[in-house]
């Protein structure tokens, strides 16, 4: 027994309790309700498997507690929402993000396992965002397109 990784009652990732975060760096931090998602994604919506390439780069920059890889269960699905950031210069950009499911990918990745996650619709995603960076003011892009307030649309 010795030898073996710590048991999840020693791990604190296994013990932690409480609502569950994310935060992600994308220009700026986003802060994202994790639960929330969940409750969203238990609608009976299907898991998409994942490409292991994809599944590699979601991890990218993650911190990894390496004693937990060994205590998910990864036939569990992630989670993977929308981030959305518009550049001073008025460039918008977009991605995805794994905010649940890191040790599980990471499981699936070294033991050859698929990886399922459910997808957040871009409503969910914004629903779930509890923090953004600010956007900045895109002085000259918006002012005819967009109405004669001077505000950015609701895109
Ligand atoms: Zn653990």
């Amino acid at each position: 027994m010795s030898n073996l990784a710590a048991p999840p009652a020693e791990c604190q990732r296994c013990t932690q309790r409480g609502r569950e975060y994310f935060v992600y760096h994308l220009e700026g931090r986003y802060d994202f309700d994790v639960d929330r998602a969940r409750v969203f994604t238990s609608d009976g919506r299907e898991a998409v498997e994942l490409e292991e390439e994809s599944t590699r780069l979601s991890l990218e920059g993650c911190t990894m507690d390496e004693a937990h890889i060994d205590h998910v269960d990864p036939t569990i699905p992630g989670l993977i929402a929308h981030v959305f950031h518009t550049t001073p210069e008025g460039e918008e950009l977009a991605g995805h993000v794994l905010i649940d499911g890191n040790h599980r990918a990471a499981r699936c990745l070294r033991d050859g396992l698929p990886f399922r996650a459910y997808l957040l619709t871009e409503d969910e995603s914004r629903a779930i965002l509890l923090r953004a960076p600010r956007p900045r003011r895109r002085e000259s892009v918006y002012s005819q397109a967009e109405g004669q307030d001077g505000k950015p649309g609701e895109d």
